[in-house]
């Protein structure tokens, strides 16, 4: 089963304490469709201007990312860049430069109407709901947004709750949206608007997952050596949404299981800037720390 991904394709300036870089391939819809693609094809819808590199749809091809719904656009990227503070978790955006998705109001080609599961990665809502409103019956929809929306576009975003089945957001983003302190009740007030599951991201401390009849707290993966959290929130968007999409059922194991994959996905991917650790992932790789990840969360009575 394959995945249509929507979202923001960018070139993103990042600073940490320890290293700076320039011009890197970034953008929600870019860490999303790499993850999802290890689980599931993927169809991506974004834009791109005249200034993208030529090397990085080599890269999303060969990673099975169909590229017939990105756009190449007279003008320049999407441009964002962030600076982190020694906590990591702590990011300031210090600039964002739409450029060509200003005007950005894509048609979806025919071939990808009919895509059963969606991920409306972190982009404006309106768009989220644009191109939504194009696909035919999916099965299974999964939007992420941000605290920029939760702010200047609130009435759109609670419009969009009401047509997707999952919303994933992270904690100050769950507690800012429903003025709740404590994430149970949030997550729980969320459900109220519309989705049948909400997941709430909390950093390097894992998620929660929440639905009617379920709940779920998967830890995190203790790492040791983040480079750039930049872009794990997507990446668990796309690991979680491609692995519905692979095994092709919702219920409360392969929810779980779906939320477990994203982690791994997120996990390597802030191991260095970019998508760089996402190029050489491997299978094996996934597989390694899915084990860890069961063996971190067992226990049996004493
Ligand atoms: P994350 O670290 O998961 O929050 O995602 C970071 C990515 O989101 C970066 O690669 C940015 O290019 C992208 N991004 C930042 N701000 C926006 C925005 N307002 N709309 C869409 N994408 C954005």
């Amino acid at each position: 089963m394959s995945v249509l991904i929507t979202g923001s394709v960018a070139l993103d300036s990042v600073k940490t304490p320890l290293e700076e870089h320039h011009e890197l391939m970034g953008g929600s819809a870019s860490y999303a469709s790499m993850a999802a693609s290890f689980f599931t094809p993927v169809n991506m819808v974004g834009i791109v201007g005249s200034d993208f590199p030529k090397k990085y749809f080599e890269l999303y091809r060969q990673h099975g990312i169909n590229l017939d719904g990105l756009q190449v656009a007279d003008g320049p990227t999407f441009r964002w860049s962030g600076e982190y503070e020694w906590d990591l978790n702590k990011r300031r955006t210090l600039s964002v430069c739409l450029n060509v998705f200003e005007t950005f109001q894509p048609g979806l080609p025919e071939a990808y109407k009919a895509t059963p599961y969606v991920l409306l990665a972190n982009i404006s809502p309106q768009l989220q709901m644009h191109v939504l409103a194009q696909v035919s019956g999916p099965k299974f929809v999964v939007a992420d947004t941000m605290d920029l929306w939760i702010e200047k576009q609130r009435d759109a975003l609670v419009e969009l709750l009401r047509h997707i089945d999952c919303l994933i957001l992270n904690e100050s983003e769950a507690r800012e949206f429903t003025q709740q302190t404590n994430l149970i009740k949030a997550g729980r007030q969320i459900l109220k608007l519309g989705p049948k599951f909400v997941v709430v991201k909390k950093g390097e401390h894992g998620s929660l997952l929440f639905g009617n009849d379920m709940f779920f707290s998967a830890p995190a993966y203790p790492l040791e050596d983040i480079h750039d959290p930049t872009g794990a929130g997507d990446c668990f968007a796309g690991g979680f949404t491609g692995y519905l999409a692979r095994k092709d059922r919702i219920d409360p194991n392969t929810l779980r299981n779906a939320v477990i994959h994203g982690s791994v996905i997120a996990s390597y991917c802030v191991e260095d800037f970019s998508l760089t650790r996402l190029e050489s992932l491997t299978q094996p790789e996934i597989k390694e720390r899915y084990d860890l990840f069961q063996v971190m969360s067992r226990f049996e009575m004493s």
